[in-house]
């Protein structure tokens, strides 16, 4: 570890500035590798700006990478890490499920591991995992959603279409599950008709996130399944699928004459969707504080190397296939059109100015 941060201090000395706007250096309490799975969303640069912040100011040198949601190339940057002797990982895995070589390196190195936002499986070798209560996640987009059907269309029963995350993504089985644990009594109870009949994360998942491909799958359904039809309501597990699903939406005619917009649910507060919650089109969506996560992660990360104990509120949830990981798990917020100012403004996480 010393011998990295000396080198990459002389590079940085020699070349007047740091060597890259990703390596943070002079810090003496230890390196921290930071896997990120991609910057075309904004919530993991904000994750990783504020882990940068937080570990500088433990003191703390941290190694921050994006992977542009390619597998082989986070795989190849964490053996990078791992290699160059990083005293711990935080990973936020872009497949959950394809890390268990390098971290078995990583521990018999002397690395811990911490599983950031998202869980890695079928390793022994994660120490800890930082998170929301992602189930909750998923409770509060349905609520959300059969609120907002009750509220635009009145009584049901109302058409729905459903939406999951990317299938290699554990999250997504949570956020699929606690919407579920909400709408499927309301199907049960014929209130909520899925049209299509598609169901079930096997069929409904969004391989990677890609809102492109979400928006791909609302145009199959619209003209498979509503050309007679109406659909009242859409859960979107995030805030890019959104997004897409709502120009899919909006190019058939929904949101203007008298064809209401449906229901669209979210989440990440993500700027183009508070300003599409401000418009009338997206319903809502669900913020969770990644400046709060990160300061979770830096303090695990800090009570490791620092010989303590890392706080945790969770030993039953997130069995990763191997064992089951000691969590902390944050709160999500649901947010719409009635308190997106308070929660978002209000917090400091947009300003008024970004959502002009
Ligand atoms: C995160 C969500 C995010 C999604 C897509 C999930 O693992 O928990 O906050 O919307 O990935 O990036």
């Amino acid at each position: 570890m010393k011998r990295f941060t000396t080198a990459v201090a002389a590079l940085a000395l020699g070349v007047g500035l740091l060597a890259g706007p990703s390596l943070s250096v002079a810090q003496d309490k230890g390196t921290i590798g930071i896997a990120m799975p991609t910057k075309s969303s904004a919530r993991w640069i904000s994750d990783g700006e504020s882990m940068v912040a937080e570990f500088t100011k433990a003191g703390y040198a941290t190694d921050l990478q994006y992977a542009e949601d390619d597998i082989p190339n986070q795989l190849a940057q964490i053996e990078n890490m791992v290699t160059k002797g990083v005293d711990v990982l935080v990973i936020a895995a872009i497949d959950g499920t394809t890390l268990s070589n390098i971290l078995e390196t990583a521990h018999f190195a002397g690395i811990k591991t911490i599983a950031y936002d998202r869980l890695i499986r079928d390793s022994a070798y994660v120490d800890y995992y930082a998170t929301f209560d992602n189930f909750k996640v998923g409770v509060q987009q349905a609520t959300s959603l059969v609120g907002g059907l009750e509220e635009r269309f009145g009584a049901g029963p109302w058409n729905v279409e459903l939406f999951g995350g990317s299938p290699d993504d554990n999250n997504s089985y949570f956020f699929y599950n606690g919407a579920m644990s909400v709408l499927q009594p309301l199907i049960d109870s014929g209130d909520i008709n899925i049209v299509s009949g598609q169901m079930g994360m096997d069929v409904v998942g969004t391989l990677r996130w890609d809102g492109a491909v979400a928006q791909a799958r609302m145009d199959n359904l619209l003209s498979a399944h509503y050309t007679d039809a109406q659909v009242h309501g859409v859960l979107a597990p995030y805030d890019g699928l959104s997004i897409g699903i709502l120009s899919s939406l909006k190019g058939v005619g929904y949101g203007s004459g008298d064809l209401p917009m449906p229901i669209v649910t979210g989440q990440d507060a993500e700027l183009p969707s508070i300003k599409s919650i401000i418009a009338g089109e997206q319903y809502s969506t669900v913020f969770k504080d990644t400046r709060e996560l990160a300061k979770v992660a830096v303090s695990m990360a800090d009570a490791l190397l620092q010989g303590g104990t890392p706080e945790i509120n969770d030993t039953t949830t997130y069995d990763n296939g191997v064992k089951v990981i000691p969590s902390y798990l944050l709160e999500p917020v649901s947010v719409d059109i009635t308190n997106y100012e308070e929660i978002v403004i209000g917090s400091g996480y947009h300003s008024a100015e970004d959502l002009q």
